[in-house]
């Protein structure tokens, strides 16, 4: 993807960029307070949802269009950039025409090819040049996610950025939304121009989270982080529990770590050459294991005996799985490494059995 830089004038390069803002408009009152204590803190780009999805109906769905209005307030009065979520192809059409700076598209909505084309339609129509900004859809799809991207860009927009805002799963336990680090990385590898930023208030839920969420995303490289924050947040509209103070936000900011080293030591040269030299080790063995299970899978055969014998395969697993952790790795690490290569043991003697 031919892509250009985001930044708009003004906003410095450095990492991270930084947007910030309520979870929802609320009201004129609201808005421009929070605005203006965030321009206080140094936030040059400010966030604020019109229009809300919302899991259940009777929420707070949103002010709709007298918000835009609010946000063309914020920026003539504190000079920030305003940004806001767009689902349909009104919501762009009014959001253009408010002069709203950055549209970002919904975790609801980039799950959808159906809504995503009419967006890509409308922003074509509008011209509109970006910065758009598309969230990870709701399932854990990386397919899905780029679809959404290669729409907007299919537009004709340049300016696009993703943003990693976790996935939806059953189990509320600690997060809102499972970060999965892994997709966010898999599509800076897929695409490494692709601005990539971290919500934090969305993947975590808690005000709690923001801070080591941060820290996390700076330290995997993201570019950004758009997060969630309210000049009241026990008042808030919606998502009350993950928004912070301006105040909060700006401690937090001034805490993060960021680690920006670019060139390579001789030491980590070493240190990389090692690792290269593990895996090539790690193959060797891995082949061999294979080699070994191929030649079970002959004898099971002779023997006419099934591939599959549960009794052993547990056994395997539990003494594995005691030595990896007295060796200092993680069980739950083994047991998918372990899984893996006896389903591939398996395939090989399945094929055996059926030559
Ligand atoms: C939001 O940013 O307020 C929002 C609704 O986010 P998401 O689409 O990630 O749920
Ligand atoms: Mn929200």
């Amino acid at each position: 993807m031919e892509l250009e830089s985001i930044l708009l004038p003004g906003i410095s390069e450095q990492r991270p960029l930084i947007i910030a803002g309520p979870c929802s408009a609320e009201t004129e009152e609201q808005v421009m307070t929070t605005a203006c204590e965030l321009a206080a803190k140094g936030i040059k780009i400010f966030r604020a949802g019109i229009w809300k999805p919302r899991t259940k109906p009777g929420g707070f769905e949103g002010i709709g269009t007298p918000g835009l209005a609010w946000l063309q307030r914020v920026k003539r009065e504190t000079g920030m950039y305003v940004a806001t979520e767009v689902a349909t192809k009104n919501h762009i059409l009014e959001s253009v025409m408010y002069n709203v700076d950055i549209l970002w598209i919904g975790a609801r909505t980039s799950v959808n090819p159906f809504a995503m084309q009419e967006i890509s339609d409308a922003l074509r129509v509008t011209h509109f040049s970006g910065p758009v900004m598309i969230k990870n859809p709701v399932n854990p799809d990386l397919d899905l996610w780029i679809g959404a991207i290669e729409r907007i860009y299919n537009a004709g927009i340049r300016k696009i950025a993703a943003i990693h805002r976790g996935f939806s799963s059953y189990d509320k336990k600690l997060y809102r939304n499972l970060p999965q680090w892994h997709i966010p990385i898999e599509l800076k590898r897929r695409i490494p121009n692709l601005p990539l930023f971290s919500d934090p208030s969305h993947i975590g839920g808690k005000r709690e989270l923001i801070a080591p969420l941060s820290q996390q995303a700076m330290d995997l490289n993201y570019d950004g982080l758009i997060i969630e924050s309210h000049c009241n947040p026990d008042t808030a509209w919606s998502d009350k529990d993950q928004q912070i103070t301006p105040g909060v936000l700006s401690y937090i900011l001034n805490l993060l770590v960021i680690r920006d080293t670019k060139q390579t030591t001789e030491n980590l040269k070493e240190l990389r050459q090692q690792i290269d030299e593990t895996d090539n080790e790690l193959l060797a063995i891995l082949a061999k294991r294979m080699r070994v299970s191929k030649e079970i899978g002959q004898y099971k055969k002779e023997h006419n005996m099934p591939v599959l014998q549960t009794v052993r395969y547990d056994e395997i697993l539990e003494k594995r799985l005691s030595e990896a952790e007295k060796m200092g790795m993680g069980a739950g690490f083994m047991k998918t490494v372990l899984e893996a290569i006896h389903e591939e043991s398996i395939r090989l003697q399945m094929e055996i059995l059926n030559q």
